[in-house]
This record gives structure tokens, C-alpha cells and sequence, in this order.
């Protein structure tokens, strides 16, 4: 089988949700990169990538100049060989950001290849360890809601069968926080596992000071206190406070992933495959994160189609977070959180192909 055509299209979709806001961004809009790979067997292979803040046009740029040319005419089945090719096609302005995403999509298309060569599931393809997947909610809990509205969607989700909430953290005066955390422990009583996330906008002080008092409330976790590139303040932290401590979602290598957790920095690994180089880095800082029996809890706004199938695959990854539900039609053959567990799609194929009315609709590239 050989790749013969490269084809992206980038979307810009409203969300049709309340207000989402967390200590860094106000999301009203989510960019989708999708890139198809026609091939001389007659299977077309898609991926995709997003962002919910605005600039994925770098990444459609970076398939169409650098790593088409590289795709077409190869043999699919070497998709670690070309990978390495593309990466290396523009690695000197590159390492991370937009072109990796850019090419993580690509690499999902030659995974959704591989898999309807061989007519199975993701999940089946790599071997499975379970049916159904549990989740947890992030589709509440933003920074702008008032406190009512904070307990009155966790009290919702909790009716809707989920057994875990986030809320954001971040507001200008910590202690109040503490008291929206306090508020929707009462609400929700002491089975319902509540997660906090400061999207980054914490010092050490405060993360010391503020995620110190978190186990007052019994959280789960905190999530990314800090800015993601410091290690060291995150070891310091998570030595200091009870409380434990999730990152992932901003982090693009798994040498980025080594060097947290060989630090303690990190209890719970948000290894997001859409930052990594796709789905084989992905399986490399899982089978790492295992090694030091660390769960993984992939970090997941649209793309729980494939973090869902990769935990079906991965032992250690025993949680998908569920966001943005509004966005769940634009997918083909899309699948729901039903009684706080995930269903396993069945169709063919990694799954990212996003739906040819949606891609007419939204189109801006
Ligand atoms: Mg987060």
C-alpha cells in the first residue's frame, strides 16, 4: 500500500455550551485540523488535530509544505520510519508546538490505516483490558460560574451517573477558591471524587499556601499549579502538599514526562497523545508512567474517541476526562458517557473523522 494523496482541511466549530472559562482562556471556538491519506489500496486513513485557542493554521501549513512530500509514495506500515522522517523535516524551528501537533495528525492516519487494513477498532487492534472505559467530568466546574451554579452542575452530573467532577481553580483571591471547593464538597457529600485544576496561574507560594489546604476538602487532585515547564517547583510541590499532583496536557515529550516522574513531580500522568507525537509516544510515556506503577489519566477535550480506545488498550490508564459534549455530533460514529462509563466505538480505525457536513460548514482552510 502506498500513500498518494494528502489532503487537510481546518475548521473553526463554535462550542454550544455556557461559558467555558478557566484561569488562562475564554473558549468559544475549537480549531480542527483534519488530514486524509488516500492511498493506491483503495483506504483512505484520517487523523486530526485542535486547539481552543486560534493559530492551527501553522500546523495545516507544516503537513502541506513539510510532510506531505514526505508521505506520498511510502508504504504506510513504516509509520515510526516516517514519522521520524517528518520530525526531522523541520526540526530546528520545530521540536514541539503546532508542528507536532501537525504531525501527530498525520501519524493518526497512518494508525486508522493500519487498523482498517487489518478491519479493527483501535482498541482491538492493540489488545484490550477492558469493555468500557470510566470517565470523569470537566464539562462544568469553569472559572466564571458563581457558586450556585458550580453545585448545581455538579449535583447534575452526579444524577447523570458520573462519580467525578472537576472544578477549575485560579480566581483572583485564592480563598475563595477554597471556598467554592468547600461548597461543592457539601453539595455533592463524601463518595463523589472532586479533581481542582489552576491551568497553570499558581506560584510555589500559593501552590504551598492554597493546595495545601485542598486536603481539607478531600480532593483527588491538583491539576497543573504551576507553569508546565519547571520540574523542579512541581517536585517541591508535590513533596510539600497532600494533596496529589496531575500534569500532562501542556507537555509534548516523553523525555518531558521522564524527567517529572523520575522527580515525583507528578501522581497522576495527563499524557494527551494530540501533544505527544501521536499514538506511539503515547504508549511509550504510559508504559513508562507503569513502570513506576503511576496511573495515567489522559487529558481530553474532543479527542476521547481516541484516548478512550488507548486506555481500553492500557492498563494503567484507568480514567478518560469528558469535556466539551457539545462537539460530540461532529464526529463519525461519535461515542457517550453513559452512566459515568465511556462505550468503545466498533467501527474500523482510529475514529477521527470528522463529519463531511461539519468539515462543509465550518471550513476556514
Ligand atoms: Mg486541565
Amino acid at each position: 500500500m502506498k500513500i498518494t494523496h494528502v489532503d487537510t482541511a481546518l475548521l473553526r466549530v463554535p462550542l454550544q455550551q455556557r461559558t467555558i472559562t478557566d484561569s488562562q482562556s475564554t473558549v468559544t471556538h475549537v480549531e480542527f485540523l483534519q488530514v486524509v491519506l488516500k492511498t493506491d489500496a483503495g483506504l483512505t486513513g484520517y487523523g486530526m488535530n485542535w486547539s481552543y485557542t486560534p493559530g492551527l493554521r501553522t500546523a495545516q501549513i507544516a503537513v502541506q509544505e513539510n510532510y506531505a512530500p514526505i508521505l506520498i509514495g511510502k508504504d504506510p506500515a513504516f509509520r515510526k520510519q516516517i514519522t521520524k522522517e517528518c520530525f526531522f523535516s523541520n526540526h530546528f524551528i520545530g521540536r514541539v508546538g503546532s508542528t507536532r501537533v501537525a504531525l501527530a495528525a498525520c501519524e493518526y492516519a497512518m494508525w486508522d490505516l493500519a487498523c482498517k487494513q487489518a478491519n479493527l477498532p483501535l482498541w482491538r487492534y492493540l489488545g484490550a483490558c477492558r469493555d468500557k472505559v470510566k470517565a470523569y467530568s470537566t464539562d462544568g466546574g469553569w472559572l466564571t460560574w458563581s457558586q450556585d451554579d458550580l453545585i448545581r452542575d455538579a449535583m447534575n452530573l452526579v444524577s447523570r451517573g458520573f462519580d467525578a467532577v472537576k472544578i477549575k481553580l485560579g480566581r483572583p483571591d485564592p480563598r475563595e477558591d477554597l471556598r467554592r471547593i468547600a461548597a461543592v464538597r457539601k453539595a455533592v457529600g463524601d463518595h463523589i471524587d472532586i479533581m481542582t485544576d489552576v491551568n497553570c496561574a499558581w506560584t510555589l507560594a500559593q501552590g504551598k499556601q492554597y493546595g495545601g489546604r485542598l486536603k481539607d476538602y478531600d480532593v483527588k487532585w491538583l491539576e497543573e499549579p504551576m507553569k508546565p515547564e519547571d520540574v523542579t517547583m512541581h517536585a517541591e510541590l508535590a513533596h510539600a502538599i497532600e494533596t496529589p499532583i496531575a500534569v500532562g496536557e501542556t507537555i509534548f515529550t516523553r523525555e518531558a514526562f521522564r524527567d517529572y516522574i523520575a522527580a515525583g513531580a507528578v501522581h497522576y500522568v495527563q499524557a494527551d497523545s494530540t501533544k505527544l507525537l501521536g499514538i506511539d509516544e503515547w504508549l511509550e510515556v504510559a508504559a513508562l508512567a507503569a513502570s513506576y506503577n503511576l496511573p495515567v489519566v489522559p487529558h481530553t477535550n474532543v479527542q476521547h474517541k481516541l484516548h478512550v480506545q488507548l486506555a481500553a488498550a492500557t492498563p494503567n490508564c484507568v480514567l478518560v476526562e469528558n469535556c466539551y459534549e457539545s462537539l460530540n455530533e461532529m464526529w463519525e460514529e461519535p461515542i457517550y458517557v453513559k452512566d459515568g462509563f465511556y462505550n468503545l466505538p466498533q467501527e474500523p480505525g482510529v475514529g477521527l473523522r470528522i463529519r463531511d457536513a461539519v468539515i462543509a460548514e465550518h471550513r476556514i482552510g
